[in-house]
Parts: C-alpha cells; structure tokens; sequence
C-alpha cells in the first residue's frame, strides 16, 4: 500500500495506542467522582495538560477538550458570536476554511449574523490591506486558517494577529489543524486555536480549543462541570492522555521531520511538473505536507479510483467538502476547471522516496489509459 492522504487523516502511533490502552484499563474512575480512583483519574488528565501546555506554549486553564476540530471551531465561532453578539455580529473569514467553520458561519449567518470573505494576494496570502477595509464596527470575529488543507497554503497568521491587535475588540480564531505539529507558529497573539489530534498520529475523537484566558465563551454543549466550563460531559481520560502523548512525540525531531518532508515533496513535485498535462496547484508558499495537482482531461475521482486499484491512496478535496469543486482552488487559481479536478498528494515524515518513484510510475500509466479510454 502507497498512503499519501496523512492530511486526511495519520495511522495512529503505537506508542499513542499503548498509552490509551493502558490508561482505559488502569484508570477506571470517572474525574468528577470524589474518591481515590476518581482523583486519580483527575491527576492523570491534569498532568496531561500540563504538558499540553508546556508543548504549546500556552495556559493549562486555556485548554479546553473537545471531540476534534470540527467541535473546537463550532465552539469557537458560535461560542464567541453568542457571546459578544451584543458588541456586534459581524465576521471576516477567507474562502481557503475547511468546511468545520464554514459550516458554523453559514449557520450563523442564517440566524442574522453577517461575513465578508478577505481577499489573497497573488501569492494566496491574506491581504492586510484588503482586512482592513473589510473590518466594520461590529466586527467581533477574524477565522483564518493556519494552513488551507487543499493546497497547503501557510497563511501569514503572526503577521494578521499583530494587525488584529489594533482591534481589541476583534477576536481572532485560527483553525491550525493542518500546522499542529508540523509547522511552528507563534501562538501568541492568537485569541483561539483548534485543532486534532488524529492530524499527527494521534486517536481520532480527541481535539482542542485553546482559548485565551481573558476571553469567555457560550458554550455550545451544556452540562455538567467538566475539565473547563466551556465544555461538559465526563473527561476523556485515555483519549486526553492519548493526546498529550502524540504531540509530545511529534514535537520530538519536528524540524528534521520537516526537512525530510521538504524534500520529498520537491522530488515528487518536479517530476509530476513533468508529465503532460498535470497543472501544479500548490505554490512556494505552501505547507511541503500538502502537494495540490490538477490534471487535463482526467476526472479527480477517476483517477483516485484508478489508483486505488493499484492500493495507493490519495484524495480528490479535502475529505470533509462536498459539492463539485474546491472553493479555495477556485478562490486561489480563479480557474473552474482546475477547482473541479484537483488531487491533494499528502505527505508525512514516513513516506519514502521509494513509495513516491513507484506512485509516479503508476501515475504516469494511469495518465496514458485514462487519457486515451476518456478520448476514444
Ligand atoms: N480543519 C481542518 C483544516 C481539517 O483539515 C480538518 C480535518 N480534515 C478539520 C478541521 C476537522 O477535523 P476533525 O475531523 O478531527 O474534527
């Protein structure tokens, strides 16, 4: 098997199982319970957030636990709307989101709520100037994703955040599931960041909300008091511990990780620039974790599908869009048809250059009997 979807989602570590194997067998009590096996339960969630914290640079009470990115967007953008809807209902998003805060947006925006997309450079970078006409009184929100998860376009978040700070009443949200792990950024000036663990080999179920502790939140699930107020239910003490776990692992080596990476995704790069009829999407301003392609003639799917009959596995858009064509393609290259037909190749430090010579030797085929059965 060839696997080149890691932004879809990574194998779980062993190491990572390990931990939520034995922390589920070992560790019974629920945290709220008051006895020994409860605050033992308690003890292990704490000092899993303690590193966390200590990875991520950030407060253990600014640590909120949610089901993975998806909750952790919902939350912050419904959470802040409702909050500070009396301050203004307006946001500002780009059209590079994945589709976990879209989605919310969209809601909100049915329920009375405005957004204005902020225009890209040529180079697909926020424009600043652009943000800055596009921020009204009542704005209250910035989303904007660290890495676009389609064509890996690395935004310049600490640059927007520095900006925003003008703006204390704007609060900035930065949906970094694509960056956890695998591209530094400074956190500092960003009011809340999400992300899951399943991104860097972690379990799948597990994600955060980091929120800043000057800012509160309505929550968007109600219940009992859990490791936040923010958000209830029992905490997930295997899965909490699981996560602690893949990122201290991922932060281990990360830059060397990267440069492996860098170079893979050159190799693979120039010769797909090769091949007759394959357009590359992703630019020199990209994540090297992401290689967006489009190809002529050739349907995305069909060609997904070819070679998966050969086990090699990639995908069309991100695996959470739906509908015809990618947004952000089209917001990116203004060209339809390559929105309509593009393949994301998605690597990680564990691809070998052998996997990606015998990828464009079946791509290569595949390109030739698709191309003449699609003519013929
Ligand atoms: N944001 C981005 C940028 C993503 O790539 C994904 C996963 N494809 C998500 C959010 C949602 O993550 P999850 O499915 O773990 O909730």
């Amino acid at each position: 098997m060839i696997y080149l979807d890691y932004s879809a989602t990574t194998p779980v570590s062993e190491e990572v199982l390990d931990t939520f194997v034995k922390v589920s067998k070992n560790y019974i009590g629920n945290p709220n319970s008051l006895h020994k096996l409860g605050v033992e339960s308690k003890r292990l969630i704490e000092a899993s957030t303690e590193q966390i914290a200590s990875l991520l640079g950030v407060k253990e009470k600014e640590i909120i636990y949610t089901s993975g990115a998806t909750e952790a967007n919902n939350l912050a953008i419904k959470g802040v709307c409702e909050k500070y809807q009396n301050r203004g209902r307006h946001m500002i998003t780009t059209r590079l989101e994945h589709s976990s805060v879209t989605a919310p947006i969209s809601y909100l925006v049915k329920n009375g709520y405005d957004v204005d997309f902020v225009e890209l450079d040529e180079n697909g970078l926020v424009s600043i100037d652009n943000l800055k006409k596009v921020i009204r009184e009542d704005t209250i929100l910035v989303s904007i994703c660290s890495v676009n998860s389609e064509i890996g376009l690395v935004q310049n978040i600490e640059e927007i955040a520095e900006f925003l700070k003008g703006y204390p009443k704007i609060l900035f949200h930065s949906d970094m599931t694509q960056s956890i792990g695998k591209i530094e950024m400074n956190l500092e000036n960003v009011d809340l960041i999400s992300f899951s663990a399943q991104k860097f080999y972690g379990l799948k179920g597990i994600g955060c909300l980091i929120k800043k502790e000057n800012i509160t939140l309505e929550p968007i699930i109600h219940g009992g008091k859990s490791t936040t107020i923010y958000r209830s239910g029992t905490p997930a003490v295997a899965l909490i511990a699981s996560l602690a776990k893949a990122l201290r692992l991922i932060f281990i080596d990360s830059q060397k990780r990267l440069n492996q990476v860098e170079i893979l995704n050159q190799y693979v790069k120039e010769n797909l620039k090769n091949i007759k009829g394959v357009h590359i999407n992703s630019n020199s301003n990209c994540s090297p974790y992401i290689l967006n392609i489009s190809i002529e003639n050739i349907k995305s799917e069909v060609m997904l599908h070819a070679l998966e009959e050969e086990d090699i596995y990639l995908s069309t858009q991100t695996a959470c869009s739906s509908g015809g064509y990618s947004s952000a393609l089209l917001a990116f290259t203004k060209n339809k048809s390559y929105a309509e037909n593009s393949l994301r190749i998605s690597l990680s430090y564990l691809t070998t250059k052998e996997e990606l010579t015998k990828f464009l030797e079946i791509f290569q085929k595949k390109m030739k009997e698709l191309d003449f059965s699609e003519s013929s």
